[in-house]
């Protein structure tokens, strides 16, 4: 049984779980906090981190859904037993270990996302061809880092891709190390603990992650842990030093990346930043049709029909192909002859359109906020009741409510899922706060300057 095989189960399992909606929104927070070990013996190994979880499992009924539903899964009875995470390593054969640790270093690239897959246009061109020249001349001391950034949805992650696969293909030999930084933070982070599951020192990840030639972060304003940060800062300096070629990806420009020490910004400044910008009509209309490419017999869609979705959705690649996906899907329902504009009109009526460029949205909102407080997305999603994060929180309630009207299930949904009564009170509490706290009045000023500025 491999290890990841387990993962595998033990997803379904956690699946199942929520599902039923046995637990409150809570307990589920802290039973998907687990790890099935292993399974041997009919008794199955759960790790767990936290006190808290240890005492839910515990819990006759807890336990005995568990047990119930992972033995249907795995196909016969198991008991449980608890193990605390720390001491599982002690449970683990060395070569196990070993595996472990290439496993969590292994990275596989998307196939999809090829230089050939890319369409090129005025607003990436730069970006593109930083990224292949890099692939054939590494390290040269002009371009490191490569550093990419604007918004989501634009084809940063399908070009660190591309490096990734066309290295694979055409030189085999080079090393390659692709990860999100929120996934590269929780890699050091285990590291970090001395008895950790995966039986990695932070030496022992240092000194593998230092030998790769190639070395491509995506999304690096995650990496806000400091400790993290730390290692990440000798661990690309190393890389330097080394000639390795770095290629960073970001949602902003390196100087407005708030979360990051002064001294990493200024070493992501020495490379070559680009920004990739939203395709224009031409490039939109390009990549529908690579998008159709090979298929134009069985969706026969009018030239008209791609005009509309070029000037509708180009803010966000995902979205221009989310439409496209859509129209496709629902002709395969209602079998047109074909694709037509009143058809794709008919589909489409109900999309947001975040198209125009002054719009406002709530998603700007959201930016403007956290940029004002120097937070993350993750932060002002997340659960921590700090008192910055509560009047960013607040704030950005408010705005989305008096700028947008927006309804409380859907200022929820942006907030980490938080709850429409959650989100009702908070409103309440800008009220109140904006009445009494100066500070407060012009931090909401403040940011609807900034949003309006944009
Ligand atoms: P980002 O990382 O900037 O948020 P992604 O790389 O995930 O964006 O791109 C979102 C989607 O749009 C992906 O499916 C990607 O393949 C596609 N895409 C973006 N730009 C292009 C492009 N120029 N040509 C073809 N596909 C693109
Ligand atoms: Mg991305």
């Amino acid at each position: 049984m491999s290890l990841s095989s387990y993962e595998v189960i033990w997803k379904q399992v956690l699946d199942q779980v929520e599902q039923s909606n046995f637990f409150t929104e809570d307990t589920l927070r802290w039973i998907k906090n687990t790890t099935l070990f292993k399974i041997e013996n009919s008794i199955a190994y759960i790790s767990y981190r936290s006190m808290v979880t240890k005492t839910i499992l515990n819990k006759e009924e807890t336990k005995n859904m568990i047990t119930s539903v992972l033995s249907e899964v795995w196909g016969s009875n198991v008991t449980i037993q608890l193990i605390q995470y720390k001491d599982m390593e002690k449970l683990m054969p060395e070569e196990e270990i070993q595996q472990r640790t290439n496993q969590l270093l292994k990275c596989t690239f998307n196939e999809e996302y090829t230089f050939e897959n890319f369409v090129e246009g005025k607003s990436n061109q730069e970006a593109y061809a930083a990224c292949l020249a890099c692939c054939n001349q590494r390290g040269t001391h002009m371009f490191n880092p490569i550093m990419i950034y604007g918004n989501s949805g634009l084809g940063k992650t399908h070009l660190l891709h591309a490096i990734g696969n066309y290295l694979k293909e055409e030189r085999p030999e080079c090393n390659v190390f692709y990860a999100y930084s929120g996934d590269l933070v929780s890699i050091l982070i285990d590291a970090m603990k001395s008895k950790n599951v995966h039986g990695n020192t932070v030496d022992k990840v240092k000194s593998l992650l230092v030998q790769n030639d190639y070395f491509l972060i995506d999304d690096i304003q995650n990496l806000t842990r400091e400790s993290s940060q730390e290692i990440f800062f000798t661990v690309y300096n190393e890389l330097i030093s080394r000639g390795a070629q770095i290629v960073i990806t970001s949602d902003m420009h390196p100087n407005e990346l708030n979360g990051l020490p002064t001294r990493l910004v200024s070493r992501f400044n020495a490379g070559l930043s680009i920004n990739i910008g939203k395709p224009e009509f031409e490039t939109s209309k390009a990549i529908l049709k690579k998008k159709i490419e090979g298929n134009e017999e069985a969706c026969q869609i009018e030239e008209e029909v791609l005009d509309y979705l070029a000037q509708k959705f180009s803010n966000d690649v995902r979205n221009l192909e989310g439409s496209l996906n859509r129209l496709i899907f629902n002709a395969t329902l209602e079998n047109p002859d074909v694709i037509d504009i009143n058809f794709a009109q008919r589909i489409l009526m109900n999309e947001v359109i975040v198209n125009e460029n002054d719009e406002l949205t709530i998603k700007k909102i959201k930016k403007a906020v956290t940029r004002f407080y120097g937070l993350t997305y993750k932060d002002i999603e997340g659960k921590s009741r700090q008192k910055k994060l509560m009047n960013a929180r607040h704030v950005f309630v408010y705005l989305s409510r008096e700028l947008l009207h927006k309804a409380y299930i859907s200022i929820g949904q942006e907030l980490g899922n938080r709850d429409h009564t959650t989100i009702s009170s908070s409103y309440e509490r800008a009220c109140q706060l904006i009445k009494n706290d100066v500070n407060f009045k012009m931090a909401v000023e403040k940011v609807q300057e900034m949003l309006e500025k944009k």
